[in-house]
């Protein structure tokens, strides 16, 4: 993984490899963004630059000894630690993040926007309670005891940060403070103000934005061979959200924003047989695809909002969605539309906590019937 290889995030990637160019290397990092952000490439690219023999325009040039053996995540002074669970037999001493190694290195290389629920799927310990344990300050403690095999940096890349359990987190405080010479600490994390205080004061904070619409769209046409029409579909059903995203190919065959203008249409005339019938279908779509039609709604109310404030925004590819937004943000003031937006806010909220999808579906489009009465 190089900088390259991860989509926009450009301010982040500058700031990062200025960073290594200058030498200004915090030797603990922790890199947090909401879940589907780019964390772990973040950190991994960012381990792999630091090490990289031949750097080209400040990134990994993905070709030196040192970058081949960064990017199969094999580099002997590259350590890894992510949340683990008693699973394939391991118990006691055992449980512990170099026990799983091999599962680690396929999962980040083939998911690294994935969440730890997909990782306990992919290592079988996803019935158990997954952590980060003071086993394993045990051994990071004795791992950041020997010197760099190869000369550079040791980088310890701890992967959801937010698992490591409160004992461990105190067997690692005073390696944080005082770390050996030439060891850098990266904790990615998807929720920093879980992590305790002591921990969250003695690093540098690096937040990591969601993806951009036209980021996931350009990513899923390059890395994931998506029709560019399509990758921007699937861009506005996922907030933001790569690793959502990717699983939109393959799960989500529906016409997401087709149904969102036909169901605009339906609300704004107030049909009500109708929306009872869309109910029902709603109902009885797969929850990905009910996530995606109130994801993609949210896309299109946040980029009115956003043009009639006079921002600039990506075009859409297709013509028809162009002009439904472009009418959309013209047909409705600005309290409309925000009052459409906390409508359907409200609605994604309730669909994320398992309410019944057909009743939030009605009584969702009874409100925007109403507020494009009003
Ligand atoms: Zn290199």
């Amino acid at each position: 993984m190089r900088f390259y290889d991860i989509p926009g995030l450009k301010s982040t990637k500058e700031k990062l490899m200025h960073a290594i160019r200058t030498g200004n290397i915090a030797h603990a990092q922790m890199f947090a963004g909401p879940e589907g952000s780019a964390v772990l490439p973040m950190a991994i690219a960012y381990a792999t630059t630091l090490n990289c023999q031949n750097r080209q325009n400040g990134d990994a040039c993905g070709e030196c000894p040192s970058c081949v053996k960064s990017m199969k995540l094999i580099h002997p002074d590259m350590h890894y630690i992510f949340p683990v669970s008693a699973a394939k037999g391991k118990t006691g001493k055992d449980v512990v993040s170099d026990s799983f190694i091999e599962d680690w290195r396929i999962f980040a290389q083939t998911n690294p926007y994935g969440t730890p629920n997909e990782w306990a799927v992919q290592f079988g310990g996803e019935d158990k309670q997954l952590n980060i344990s003071r086993e394993e300050s045990r051994n990071i403690i004795r791992k950041l005891a020997l010197k760099p095999f190869e000369g550079g940096y040791k980088v310890m890349i701890t992967w959801m940060a937010e698992y490591i359990h409160t004992s461990a987190a105190n067997a690692l405080l005073k390696l944080l403070e005082e770390p050996p010479d030439k060891t850098v600490f990266i904790l990615a994390t998807n929720d920093h103000e879980k992590i305790i205080s002591t921990i969250l004061s003695r690093v540098q904070l690096m937040k990591i934005r969601p993806f951009q619409r036209d980021e996931i769209a350009s990513h899923l046409v390059t890395a994931h061979s998506v029709e560019y029409e399509r990758a921007q579909q699937i861009a506005s059903m996922s907030s933001g959200n790569m690793n959502e995203a990717i699983k939109l190919i393959t799960e989500v065959d529906d016409d997401v924003p087709a149904m969102f203008r036909e169901w605009m249409r339906i609300c704004f005339k107030n049909n009500y047989p109708l929306m009872v019938d869309w109910a029902e279908k709603f109902g009885k779509a797969s929850r990905l695809s009910q996530k995606g039609l109130f994801q993609h709604a949210m896309t299109v109310l946040r980029e009115s909002l956003l043009v009639q404030n006079g921002v600039p925004q990506n075009e859409w590819a297709v013509q028809e969605e162009q002009k439904f937004v472009t009418n959309f943000s013209r047909a409705l003031d600005l309290n409309k539309l925000e009052q459409l937006y906390k409508i359907i806010n409200t609605a994604y909220y309730h669909l994320e906590r398992y309410g019944n999808p057909k009743i939030i579906f009605l009584d969702t489009s009874l409100q925007i019937a109403e507020a494009f009465k009003s």
